[in-house]
């Protein structure tokens, strides 16, 4: 089925919505909700929020496999239930209703109260995330941490450039955008003590990452081929994975992250298609050692995503802390989920997989404040004068993700979420 909703000539009749982040060809979903509307499920265009309950019980997608029911829930899961081409079909039909060629739907009196605008809805969690699977596929941020805390002439360990190396992550503290996060408290072994002691994490750290989130996939035991993988992706997010450095240090070993990285995970609140995406398909950095054939792949599967941190302290404008791009990765999406069911590892609609840290070559594009501030050697200096490290308390942290090409921006919008006081 082709992707009609892509078309760069389509304009929308919804006011100024082509000139910001969410024109027509973008369209994402997400759950919104208000004092008077339960959460639900609604598409973003420019300033307003379509609601797609409203549009559902009126028929508008009667001849699609959609009822007013798959709309009117408090995840995406139900919409998502049914599968790739079915979403594909369901953006075209609502690019064709807000599209200006569209007469009758732009002057039908329903879109008055379908068209709710952002100011006066919340956006909530958009999925019920069933598993949360994070990777560590970028070579720059990998070799960084290798050479700050292992060897520098040694930095990836052997593994790496043949596994895109992942962990089984937490799913219960994926928090939407503009939820607050308390500064874990744990155990911290400082250098020169013998035993370690128990106190707030000092070390707070974000990771710019991006999340996709997967359609069920197939039974257990079964694989999904790199050629089939992106059929099983829904689309893409902003993704905050909150690390607390001092606690990975002394818990990491043997078994990898575990408290350090649970205690919160940020994501963005509208989930970008993976169908809007593939105008900004571009190539994966070159793989040198050649990989196994199972996570050979053809065709472009990166994606060009410029990527953006902000640090915002108390009473003072943000500071740009990273610009980063999605396309550093060195293992591609397609990739990561081939390995992950590689064994037979079942996915399922809803699941969660994070890129892991985004870091690119220079030290302006780095993906967390570890690597910035270089394990604190080199502090972030604020507007108001004061140094980072690390994440102090009342720090907003905002990271925002935009695609442009042909004068068309493509936006995720941005997750944002404050670190609070330790309790
Ligand atoms: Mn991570």
């Amino acid at each position: 089925m082709e992707i009609t909703a892509n078309n760069p000539a389509l304009r929308t009749w919804v006011s100024g919505a082509d000139q910001t982040e969410f024109p027509i060809q973008n369209l994402p979903f997400g759950i919104f909700y208000n004092a008077s509307i339960t959460k639900r499920v609604g598409v973003r265009i420019g300033d307003f929020v379509l609601d797609l309950f409203q549009l559902a019980s009126f028929g508008y997608f009667e001849d699609l496999e959609f009822g007013p029911q798959d709309f009117d829930q408090p995840f995406l899961n139900p919409m998502m239930q049914h599968g790739k081409m079915a979403m594909r079909a369901l953006r075209n039909r609502l690019s064709d209703l807000l599209s200006d060629s569209n007469e009758s739907f732009q002057h039908h009196t329903l879109h008055h109260s379908a068209l709710i605008p952002v100011e006066a809805i919340q956006m909530a969690l958009p999925v019920q995330i069933g598993d949360y699977t994070d990777f560590y596929s970028s070579k720059e941020h990998a070799t960084n941490v290798g050479v700050m805390f292992r060897d520098p002439a040694n930095a990836l360990l052997p593994n790496w450039l043949w596994i895109p190396v992942g962990y089984h992550g937490r799913a219960s503290s994926v928090i939407p955008s503009e939820q607050s996060v308390v500064r874990p408290k744990g155990q911290i072994k400082p250098d020169d003590n013998s035993d370690p002691i128990f106190a707030p994490s000092r070390q707070v750290d974000f990771e710019l990452e991006m999340g996709f989130i997967t359609f069920d996939g197939k039974a257990l035991g079964q694989s999904i081929s790199t050629a089939e993988a992106e059929d099983y992706i829904f689309g893409l997010c902003l993704f905050n994975d909150w690390s607390a450095r001092d606690i990975q240090k002394w818990e990491y070993v043997p078994l990898g992250p575990f408290l350090a990285k649970n205690f919160a995970s940020s994501m963005s609140c509208w989930i970008v298609t993976l169908d809007a995406l593939q105008p900004f398909c571009c190539p994966t950095p070159e793989q040198q050692p050649e990989v196994l054939e199972y996570l050979r792949f053809d065709g472009n599967k990166s994606y060009d995503i410029a990527l953006e941190v902000a640090i915002e302290a108390m009473n003072q404008p943000e500071k740009i802390v990273s610009q980063s791009n999605f396309r550093y990765m060195y293992w591609n999406m397609s990739q990561q989920l081939a390995h992950h069911t590689i064994n037979g590892c079942n996915i399922r609609c809803g699941d969660l997989m994070g890129s892991g840290t985004i870091s690119g070559p220079t030290p302006d594009s780095y993906g967390s404040m570890l690597e910035i501030a270089w394990k604190g050697t080199k502090p972030v200096q604020m507007p108001d004068g004061t140094e980072r490290r690390f994440i102090q308390d009342n720090d907003t942290v905002i990271m925002r993700g935009v695609c442009e090409k042909n004068g068309i921006k493509i936006g995720f919008g941005e997750v944002r979420s404050k670190l609070l006081a330790a309790l």
